[in-house]
């Protein structure tokens, strides 16, 4: 029988006028993400997949489920859209699944509202032939092991059994381009994440200290940034040489304030960077005293750097909950990997964590923060990724 994916998706429905340029962006997204292993169209409020002869439906369905903006994806028998032929479609195309279940129901939905049977009729009469070929199912309206689903669409029915959730958000380019400060750790993949899945276009930044830290330190963010490519899409991943900054600050600066002050250091750096490449934000992994640079006041600190918004969409979370979509996105396993960080060299001892801001901008003083900042862009490099 012939096969075909439906993909639907939810919160895009909602945007109005707007509807069909996210519409447009999604399918875009979905064939980008399939390549020529599928043909991607649509009708009726749903997307479809058509595989290419000899495509593996499977790997289709695992790439078509991490473009953000869909709700639920389901593989589904295709059939005419008499009862005789839907009921055939539901007993041969389900067959496994109804073989080994004890409960199920049918439930019908008619996008074709011409359609002469209403829905519950439908699934009234699918259902009785569904008995009468497994004898030893029971129907359960309520809980049942099994739904049958049956669409009537425009040219033809749909069965199917599972619904494999998407990953929800919005498509990939309808929210803009965030610039999001990468370090090789478990936290800034995943704000990336989950700015990328509210719509945004994804840059990177990362600050690199070449001799401090290695090439594979580095080579392990460029890791990372393919890891979150995966759902997002290309990506840009530019590289700060941040030696300098850090030896000046080391040199001339109280060490009880380096972590402070190259936070600032990395937030005016990003800014020139993001304002270059039109980002329109920068977002960090940073999560509300998680560590002595992240207490309410060093983060007050820090932003104050900044000219522009600042998204941090880890701040309210623990970390067990943020290793978990850290596993679930696959960047786990490679942030774990032991690197250096440049935040892990010259840390003090005794960082301080109710920092004022007047002693910070006291210290930042002894520093040259023009000519740091302007050298910093000027020798980043860029790297493009996916
Ligand atoms: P992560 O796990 O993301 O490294 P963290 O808990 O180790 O975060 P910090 O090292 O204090 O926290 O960094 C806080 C945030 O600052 C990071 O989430 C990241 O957004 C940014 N950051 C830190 N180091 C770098 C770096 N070398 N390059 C780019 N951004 C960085
Ligand atoms: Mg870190």
């Amino acid at each position: 029988m012939k096969e075909l994916i439906l993909i639907k998706y939810g919160e895009i429905i909602l945007k109005g006028l707007n509807r069909h340029i996210f519409e447009d962006k999604l399918i875009a997204n979905i064939q980008k993400a399939v390549g020529d292993d599928a043909r991607i169209y649509k009708s009726l409020a749903t997307i479809y997949a058509e595989p290419r002869e000899g495509a593996d439906t499977d790997e289709l369905i695992k790439k078509i489920g991490r473009v953000f903006g869909i709700v639920w994806i389901v593989r589904a028998g295709v059939c005419g859209k008499e009862l005789s032929e839907i009921s055939e479609a539901v007993n041969a195309y389900l067959k496994d699944t109804l073989s080994s279940a004890k409960t199920f129901k049918v439930e019908t939905k008619r996008a074709d509202k011409r359609y002469p049977l209403k829905s519950p009729e439908v699934s009234r009469e699918v259902g009785g032939t569904v008995l009468s070929a497994f004898p030893h199912l029971k129907v359960d309206v309520k809980n049942p092991e099994v739904q049958v689903n049956v669409e009537i669409r425009d040219t033809a029915a749909y069965v199917y059994a599972d619904r494999i959730p998407g990953r929800g958000g919005m498509p990939t380019g309808t929210s803009g381009k965030a610039m999001l400060l990468l370090s090789g750790g478990i936290d800034s993949p995943v704000a990336g994440y989950m700015i990328a899945k509210r719509g945004a276009v994804l840059e990177g930044i990362h600050f690199f200290s070449h001799p401090f830290t290695s090439e594979m330190a580095k080579q392990k963010v460029l890791d990372l940034a393919k890891i979150v490519s995966g759902y997002c899409g290309k990506m840009r991943v530019h590289i700060v040489p941040f030696t300098q900054p850090q030896l000046d600050m080391r040199d001339k600066c109280p060490a009880e304030h380096l972590t402070l002050l190259m936070r600032r250091m990395m937030m005016m750096i990003s800014c020139e960077i993001a304002k270059r490449e039109g980002a329109i934000c920068l977002v960090t992994g940073e999560s509300l005293g998680q560590v002595a640079s992240q207490t309410m006041e060093a983060i007050a600190v820090t932003d104050n750097a900044s000219d522009m918004p600042c998204f941090r969409p880890l701040i309210g979370m623990d970390k067990e909950d943020i290793v978990k979509i850290a596993r679930d996105i696959g960047t786990y396993e490679t942030s774990i990997l032991p690197y250096e960080d440049c935040c892990t060299i010259f840390v003090p001892k005794h960082p301080t964590t109710r920092p004022q801001l007047e002693k910070i901008l006291q210290s930042e003083k002894l520093l040259d923060v023009e000519t740091l900042v302007r050298e910093a862009v000027e020798g980043t490099e860029t790297v493009e990724i996916g």
